[in-house]
């Protein structure tokens, strides 16, 4: 049995972030450095968000720049990590009896790309990517992270990529430096807290954490590939968060590692 991977949800914040140099990017190539080198990476991207679970099966993904208006330069990235059919799969195969696609239509869109080439700069990990089925409770995603926890016994690295706190609408466009909104303050502090604890049922539940949550969660996209590594996780892993942050006053940067 290889050593055991950690799981690891990452905040990606801007896209921008793939061609930038911060504290953030930082982070993530510490973790990249400082992690076990896994045979694999199975990222839930916030932006395969479609109406049923898929996993990319294509050996060489192509890079997809799925956003607008920004610089020529973005459109210009390519991220030429190969894909991994095998551990596509298996994925398959343990999230059985449930009907799981195999894609040759997607490829890394930028949650994937955007921070796993800071963590992996050669691209020499292949990557498969999971969809987030749009039409299910976020019960659903979690329990789907609890079968494929296995894999982390088996090489592989699960990266969630999403913001904990993803609320656009109260964004400070073009001061990142605002300073954080008092909700996204709290509710980041008050999931950390049942993260830190193994508590996670009203995280699971988090439509029921009344407005702090609503206003950091307006939509499930960016919040849900977190509950796919919290499900992930077992009793005995340590919670860290090697990466932290709220930019723009309501973009949380927040990094989770189980294990
Ligand atoms: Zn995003």
């Amino acid at each position: 049995m290889a050593q055991r991977l950690p799981a690891i949800f990452l905040g990606h914040g801007s896209p921008m972030n793939a061609v930038s140099t911060n504290s953030y990017t930082e982070a993530w190539r510490l973790i990249g450095e400082r992690t076990a080198r896994p045979k694999a990476v199975l990222c839930i991207s916030a932006h395969w968000y479609i109406r049923r679970t898929a996993v990319t099966i294509g050996p060489k993904p192509k890079t997809i720049h799925d956003f607008g208006g920004f610089p020529s330069e973005l459109y210009q990235v390519e991220y030429p990590a190969p894909g991994d059919p095998s551990l596509a799969r298996r994925v398959q195969a343990l999230l059985a009896p449930l009907d799981v696609a195999l894609d040759d239509t997607w490829g890394l869109d930028h949650g994937t790309w955007s921070v796993l080439r800071h963590v992996y700069p050669e691209a020499d990990v292949p990557i498969v990517q999971l969809s987030i089925d749009e039409t299910q409770p976020p019960s659903y995603h979690f329990e789907i992270g609890r079968k494929l926890a296995v894999l982390r016994d088996e090489g592989v690295l699960v990266v969630g990529s999403g913001n904990l706190v993803h609320n656009l609408h109260a964004y400070a466009w073009g001061r990142p430096d605002a300073a954080p909104l008092d909700w996204a303050v709290r509710f980041e502090t008050e999931a950390k807290r049942m993260m830190a604890a193994h508590v996670f049922p009203k995280l699971i539940d988090y439509e029921t954490l009344g407005r702090d949550a609503m206003l950091s969660i307006p939509t499930p996209d960016h919040y849900l590939p977190l509950l796919y590594v919290l499900g992930a996780s077992q009793a005995d892993d340590a919670i860290a968060f090697p990466v932290q942050g709220i930019e723009g006053g309501s973009l949380s940067m927040l990094a989770v590692q189980v294990g």
